[in-house]
């Protein structure tokens, strides 16, 4: 017999959820509010529009269509979410219809009733530098695939927030507190979690079955939902007694003919693996990627344009946006990548490993957001400006400046936390323990030298 799954809390709040609040789990009378292509979301600086990239991945041809689509219809930039998303801002409320019409063309909305369920993540570098075992990108476009041809109807009915994570052994994207992870294993096959499980829980599955094991558990997820009357939107809100459990996992997917046996093996789920650094990373094969940052996740029509140049000139067409700020750009050769790599750096992004950037995020913050106390954003980026440098030294734990408590798209693991407390105050703690560190309140003037020192001491 089957025993049931564990499902403590995920590490990672869903977009908009304040960490650290405890599972909402009364019943939801109302769909989520989370943006989408075709639903916009009303902010300070215009409407805003979220576009899914499954897998992160995108063609060159799409990344210039948004390129285009942040111009004609936005602030003529791209933020790139926690998920490995896209974001458009400063939109006009009516411009809807056009910009769902320009995302159609370019292969970016395939199916409207599941805009906004195609949140999948997968780890950026599988199949490019020997790290995992196999490439599940692959995955990620068949469960996007199955998910858009509507091959389990209610999946539509997922909220906005529910993420599936492909990862392919590393334990990058393991560590995002997905509602559905697949890891794959050595031997070809897949380790299936639902939350954030322990690993002894997994259910092994062939690699081929992945995919459809991945949907299945969110249609066991859907069912559980419905009959605890809860309408929950992600896993951990389920109430202990409608868990997700490995034995109706392994009813439903004997139905369904995919085999799956009780695992012990959990993948590299106790070790979160690094995200990649900026940088030229060198494959087996003898071609190369270049991983370059975007300070904060936000970047200008031109240099995100240098960025598809680049992967359709000397690379393989392809870029894989990052669920930490970042955009993979696979296929050079040593020479093409180099000389691409110091390109992307001329364009003000970020390609050494080195940099002051790595590990630095922050929200929306004031202007684009209402709710902030603060310009996060600048307060980060003379943060940055003016952080002592200590070349050669390993990298710091990240740190996340957010205008308010819900600290939207804060990362995972351990983590400094700079809160605004005001327009110029702010408060630092060392999360990602189980007990959050004493807190150091700080003036935004002397950040740079106390964000430094809490990130070494973290
Ligand atoms: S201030 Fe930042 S954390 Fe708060 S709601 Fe706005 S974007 Fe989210």
């Amino acid at each position: 017999m089957l025993a049931a799954m564990s499902l403590p809390p995920a590490t990672v709040p869903p977009a908009n959820e304040a960490p650290g609040q405890a599972p909402s789990r009364r019943a939801r009378g109302r769909d989520d509010a989370c943006p989408g292509a075709l639903r916009l979301h009303p902010a300070d600086d215009g409407s805003l529009a979220r576009v899914r990239i499954p897998g992160g991945l995108l063609t060159a041809g799409q990344a210039l269509a948004l390129a285009r689509v942040s111009e004609e219809l936005g602030d003529g930039r791209l933020d790139l979410t926690s998920r490995g998303n896209l974001q458009l801002r400063g939109l006009d409320a009516a411009c809807g219809g056009e910009l769902a019409a320009a995302l159609r063309d370019a292969g970016l909305l395939p199916s409207d009733r599941h805009d906004r369920v195609r949140n999948i993540v997968a780890s950026p570098l599988s199949g490019l530098d020997g790290g995992g075992h196999g490439d599940v990108t692959v995955w990620a476009r068949e469960l996007d695939a199955a998910l858009c041809a509507g091959a389990w109807d209610e999946l539509s009915g997922l909220s906005g927030r529910f993420l599936f994570a492909m990862d392919d052994g590393r334990g990058d994207v393991a560590a995002l507190g997905a509602d559905v992870t697949l890891i794959a294993t050595p031997d070809g096959g897949a380790v299936l979690r639902v939350g954030s499980g322990a690993p002894e829980a997994g259910l092994e599955v062939r690699g081929r079955d992945a995919p459809r094991a991945a949907a299945l558990a969110a249609v066991e997820f859907l069912a559980r939902a419905r009959a605890s009357g809860t309408g929950a939107w992600r896993v951990r809100e389920l109430p202990a007694r409608h868990a997700v459990t490995a034995d109706g996992l392994a009813a439903r997917f004997a139905d369904e003919g995919v085999e799956a046996v009780r695992t012990g093996r959990g993948g590299p789920v106790d070790a979160p693996g690094a995200p990649p650094a900026p940088g030229v990373v060198s494959g087996p094969d003898g071609r190369h990627a270049v991983s370059v940052l975007v300070p904060l996740g936000r970047v200008g029509a031109a240099p995100w344009r240098l960025l598809a140049g680049l992967a359709s000139r000397g690379g393989s067409g392809e870029l894989r946006v990052t669920p930490w700020r970042g955009v993979v750009l696979p296929g050079f050769t040593a020479d093409d990548a180099a000389a691409a790599s110091r390109e992307v750096a001329d364009a003000g992004l970020v390609t050494d490993p080195g940099s002051p950037w790595a590990g630095v995020g922050a929200c929306t913050g004031r202007p684009g957001c209402a709710k902030s106390l603060a310009d996060v954003r600048a307060h980060a980026t003379r943060a940055v400006a003016d952080a002592p440098r200590s070349p050669g030294a390993p990298p710091p734990v990240p740190v996340y400046f957010s205008g308010c408590e819900r600290r939207c798209g804060h990362p995972g693991g351990r983590w400094v936390d700079a809160l605004a407390t005001s327009g110029t105050d702010y408060r630092l703690t060392v999360r990602g323990t189980r007990e959050p560190d004493g807190a150091t309140e700080v003036t935004a003037e002397r950040l740079a030298d106390a964000v430094a020192t809490t990130r070494g001491t973290a």
